[in-house]
């Protein structure tokens, strides 16, 4: 950086001086004409003077010629030779024979004097040398003679080397002005130069050095560090729910937040490291160099504890906690891209395994990042070519045992690594776009085998339930998807369910509940999906215009001798906000009992029915048509298990 300033100072410099040096010689062409234009100006004035001088004398002396009188001849000639630049005054008669001369003292004839008698007269513009100028002495129309008279340059010697001192002081006078105004310029000019540098490598916000100027600290820092028992490291920084934070107390309170973040960590590491924005809510630690092999884990620790102390914004008290990775050097990488791949993995390891979290780099992760990415890349392709299957998991109704829907879930058959779990699948797709093409797809088909099952059994009306991502909502198309997937298929609106998860809602609360509001405006049902497990705040769930709850799975598993207080809890806040309560994850008959006897509305789960195929499931419904056209149904309520009627 300082050899970038230092090229950028000499650059300036340089070209101030070769400004000047075009100004110089500006100014001494410029002076060079002048002094040219003067001489011809001096000379042509001097000739003038001279002819007119030559002309009064040859005047005064014509009397004196015609009636050969020399003394009063001498007498005119001697007073008007006391013109400065008169040299000398011949006079000459009609034959060319010197009459007589009047000369200063010292001034002998010169040979040119009689040439001028004989030349016409000639006006050297440039010449430097003595004027010679010629008037005729005449009388009635007659030459009588000539005078010739020499005037001397001296005095336009005198007056262009006074003219040239005048241009030579009037340049310096420009020059050292323009060195001021230059010098005053480059200044500015390297002031602006400084504060663009400054302002392309920190954060505006934070006043921390920036991601450009991390990766060039990183570079700079890796180049110094040959001597392998030294250790440094990055620790990589990414709040939890910043999003949250922003949606709800506004992006003022975002912004005060990120300040807290920077301050906090500047306070924390000291001089030991430097910190750096990366953007948005992630931040980069770089370590000094240290002779502690666990210099970085120790730093990357105390950043996790100093960052979950709760700080108050806006009057309201908020824990912010991160999610924090850290990789050394050089067992994590020994350049700046393995390094920050390696920190990167740790980070998302650290938040794959929850809030307020610190993980360090180990080289198992690196196979995990690997599998993953290999994963997407093939998932993506699985998506393009539509290679994902539906099956989907029946919903019963809990008083009167009726089929009253299914879950569409996605299913990936890789044909090296056969089945892939969606809880592998899923989160990689959630990182990248990938989730919404998939998520696209799932809705599309999951509608259009909705509308054949009800177009087969119209009386039935058994709704679908589709997935839906937090990156799905949050896309522009994603009302317009939904619309374009009811109509191509000619599914009814109220038939569709779209399960939205919970976090994910408070991440996104207002686009959220404008997207929630189009989509119930146009009939669609909406659920939030594994309640409980997200922020459980009453205070969101009037706000949200959804249909029902679906109560998580790890309070049903606890039931019906663990978890009954919250599942209870959990029921009464849905009936009394007016939403179903649909229990997920239903495996034994006893919680399946339990949830009857506390009036949940509808359950979904292995005991009622695993995730099956289409076929499957068209079967299903087409059982549950005929039941009720005979007037029983295919119940799983307790009474029908005791006769042994459970489906699946
Ligand atoms: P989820 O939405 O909570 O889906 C319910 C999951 O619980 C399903 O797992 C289902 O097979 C499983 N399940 C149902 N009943 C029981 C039970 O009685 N016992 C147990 N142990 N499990 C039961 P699955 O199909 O593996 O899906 C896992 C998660 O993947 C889903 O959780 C959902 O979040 C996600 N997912 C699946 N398909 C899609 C999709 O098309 N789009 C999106 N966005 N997510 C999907
Ligand atoms: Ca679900
Ligand atoms: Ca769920």
């Amino acid at each position: 950086m300082t050899a970038i300033k230092m090229r950028s100072g000499n650059t300036s410099r340089l070209t101030v001086r070769a400004n000047l040096v075009s100004v110089g010689i500006a100014l001494v062409v410029a002076s060079v004409v002048l002094l040219l234009y003067q001489a011809v100006a001096f000379r042509s004035a001097l000739y003038d003077d001279a002819s007119l001088q030559a002309s009064v004398i040859a005047e005064n002396v014509s009397a004196s010629l015609m009636f050969d009188d020399e003394a009063s001849m001498q007498d005119v000639l001697r007073s008007l030779g006391r013109v400065p630049y008169v040299e000398s005054l011949s006079v000459y008669k009609s034959d060319g024979r010197l009459y007589t001369r009047y000369a200063r003292p010292g001034v002998t004839r010169d040979e040119q004097e009689e040439g001028t008698l004989q030349s016409t007269e000639h006006r050297p513009a440039l010449s430097l040398g003595d004027a010679f100028v010629r008037a005729p002495i005449e009388h009635n129309g007659h030459v009588l003679g000539h005078v010739v008279l020499v005037a001397t340059s001296d005095l336009v010697h005198r007056h262009l080397a006074q003219y040239a001192c005048f241009l030579g002081v009037a340049c310096l006078g420009a020059m050292w002005i323009s060195s001021l105004v230059m010098n005053r310029m480059r200044r500015r000019v390297s002031e602006a130069e400084r504060e663009l540098e400054r302002l392309a490598r920190t954060d505006p916000l934070t006043n921390l050095p920036n991601r450009r100027t991390f990766y060039e600290m990183l570079e700079e820092r890796l180049a110094s560090a040959k001597d392998p028992s030294r250790y440094f490291g990055i620790v990589l920084i990414d709040l939890d729910d910043f999003k949250t934070v922003n949606d709800t107390l506004g992006h003022g309170a975002g912004d005060e937040l990120l300040q807290h973040v920077a301050r906090v960590l500047c306070d924390t590491v000291g001089g030991r490291a430097i910190v750096s924005r990366m953007g948005g809510d992630e931040f980069a630690v770089t370590l000094a160099t240290s002779w502690k092999r666990t210099a970085v884990a120790e730093l990357a620790r105390e950043i996790g504890t100093a960052l979950c102390r709760p700080a108050t914004f806006f009057g309201r008290e908020i824990n912010v906690t991160a999610s924090v990775g850290y990789a050394s050097f050089p067992d994590a990488g020994d350049d700046s891209g393995s390094l920050i791949t390696s920190a990167d993995i740790a980070l998302y390891e650290a938040k794959a395994l929850g809030k307020n979290t610190v993980v360090g780099f180990s080289p198992e992760m690196m196979h995990a990042a690997q599998r993953r990415a290999y994963l997407e890349a093939e998932l993506r392709k699985a998506v393009d070519s539509d290679a994902l299957e539906l099956v989907f998991q029946p919903q019963f109704d809990c008083r009167s045992g009726t089929l009253v829907g299914a879950e569409a879930l996605a299913r990936w058959t890789h044909k090296k690594e056969g089945a892939v779990s969606p809880g592998e699948f899923i989160p990689i797709a959630e990182n990248s776009d990938l989730i919404v093409l998939l998520g696209r797809s799932v809705l599309q088909r999951a509608c259009v085998a909705a509308a054949t099952w009800n177009a087969a059994w119209p009386a039935v009306a058994v709704r679908v339930a589709v997935n839906v991502s937090a990156r799905q909502l949050r896309h522009p198309a994603f009302v317009g998807d939904v619309m374009a997937a009811l109509a191509a298929s000619g599914l009814t609106p109220a038939l569709l369910e779209l399960e939205l998860t919970e976090s994910h809602l408070i991440a996104n609360r207002e686009t959220g509940i404008a997207v929630m509001n189009r989509l119930r405006a146009a009939g669609v049902l909406l659920s939030i999906d594994d309640f409980g497990t997200g922020y459980s705040s009453l205070s969101y769930l009037h706000a949200f215009p959804v249909n029902a709850l679906k109560i998580d799975r790890s309070f049903i598993e606890r039931l019906p001798e663990d978890g009954q207080p919250i599942v209870t809890a959990i029921l009464s806040m849905a009936h009394s906000f007016g939403l179903d309560a649909v229990a997920e994850g239903v495996e034994d008959p006893k919680q399946l009992e339990w949830l009857v006897d506390a009036g949940c509305d509808v359950v979904q789960g292995f005991l009622t029915g695993r995730p099956m195929p289409l076929q499957q499931f068209r079967e299903l419904v087409a059982k549950e048509g005929e039941g009720r056209a005979r007037g029983d149904s295919l119940v799983c309520v307790p009474d029908a298990r005791s006769a042994g009627i459970v489906v699946g």
